[in-house]
């Protein structure tokens, strides 16, 4: 097997704070893999500027003009962490054997990435960075996490527990992961759908290096709640099933208020009447907004836009920059 091309692909949003420690502390770990025969030397770095407002792009040029694996692309605006991640993975997958996914705050322990190439020279499609402990995770972000991997595995979406985006695909895996052309984006979900040999290697998952978390609760919400209508009816099959029960009860109550009514207490009937108007307007309701949450999940798949802008790219640029060449010298003859 020839030694792989290996790009570390890495989002970014206002990380000026970790940027330059991260390049440094990835370079490292690329230099021993080189210099250990696993990689190939053309192997890089990918920082995607997610649309920063501090100087994290300014950071990425600089960097990638003293380090020859530093490269980068800038986002036309702020897509969010799993949009960025897609646009360096499909802009990685053009001149890489295998991608790993990091985060740029250096929570994810850097020293497996060499574990993850072994499990990859191996013949592992993909490798799946699994958090050992969460002790550095604040007590609420670890209940609600393990929570939400508790909750999705009971309504049938399959993830890999305490993994997040910390993993190494193969170009084979990768390409068939970018068919995916959804634009409500859970990265978690759709990698184990994929299939191919797949394998975990745990590590301990550390305090962030430098900065703020941008997963504030507001956003972890929208994310599980992404998760959970990207990828399961279960939450419609509920409403179903809540209808069922209030037929049934509705019935039984029918049966009380006609005995009532014949034993002649009819006045009696008016509470139950009242109870049960709100209790089924307000099923009603519910189920509309659940439906409705599908419906706009249908309206921004339909639109199919795309889910990125690349603005500035200093990655494949050395590659258009042959093509460039070509065109003017097949011109020439
Ligand atoms: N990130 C991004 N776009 C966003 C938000 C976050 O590219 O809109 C990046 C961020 O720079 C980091 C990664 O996604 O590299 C994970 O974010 P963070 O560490 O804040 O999340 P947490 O680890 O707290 O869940
Ligand atoms: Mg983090």
């Amino acid at each position: 097997m020839n030694k792989p091309v290996l790009t570390i692909v890495v989002p970014c949003y206002n990380e000026q704070e970790v940027l330059i420690e991260t390049a440094s502390q990835l370079s490292g770990v690329l230099n021993e893999l080189i210099s250990d025969f696993l990689i190939s030397k053309e192997s890089k770095i990918l920082f995607v500027d997610d649309g920063s407002k501090d100087r994290t792009w300014e950071l990425i040029e600089k960097e990638s003009e003293k380090n020859p694996f530093v490269k980068g692309i800038k986002l036309a605006r702020n897509v969010g962490h799993q949009n960025a991640l897609i646009a360096g993975l499909e802009t990685a997958s053009k001149q890489s054997d295998c991608v790993i996914s990091i985060d740029a705050d250096l929570q994810d322990d850097i020293n497996v990435i060499r574990t993850f190439v072994e499990k990859y020279w191996e013949g592992f499609d993909i490798v799946y960075g699994v958090r050992d402990s969460r002790e550095t995770d604040t007590f609420f972000k670890r209940t609600t996490a393990l929570g939400f991997y508790r909750f999705m595995e009971k309504i049938g979406i399959k993830l890999v527990p305490n993994h997040a985006d910390f993993r190494l695909m193969s170009k084979r895996a990768l390409d068939e992961l970018l068919k995916y052309k959804e634009t409500n984006l859970f990265l978690r979900g759709l990698v184990p759908l994929l299939g191919f040999p797949s394998t975990k290697v745990y590590y301990d998952r550390k305090e962030r290096f430098a900065g703020e978390s941008k997963y504030p609760l507001k956003k972890m919400l929208a994310f599980a709640f992404d998760g959970i209508t990207s990828f399961s009816v279960a939450p419609i099959r509920f409403v179903t099933f809540l209808g069922f029960l209030s037929v049934i009860f509705s019935a039984i109550a029918g049966g009380y208020a006609l005995i009532q009514e014949i034993l002649g207490h009819t006045e009696s009937g008016w509470t139950s009447l009242m109870v049960s108007i709100w209790f089924v307007g307000g099923l009603q309701l519910m189920g509309i907004g659940i439906i409705g949450e599908y419906i706009g999940k249908i309206y921004s798949e339909v639109k199919r836009r795309p889910r990125y802008a690349i603005e500035m790219d200093i990655f494949s640029s050395n590659e258009s920059g042959n093509h460039q060449k070509e065109a003017v010298l097949n011109k020439g003859r």
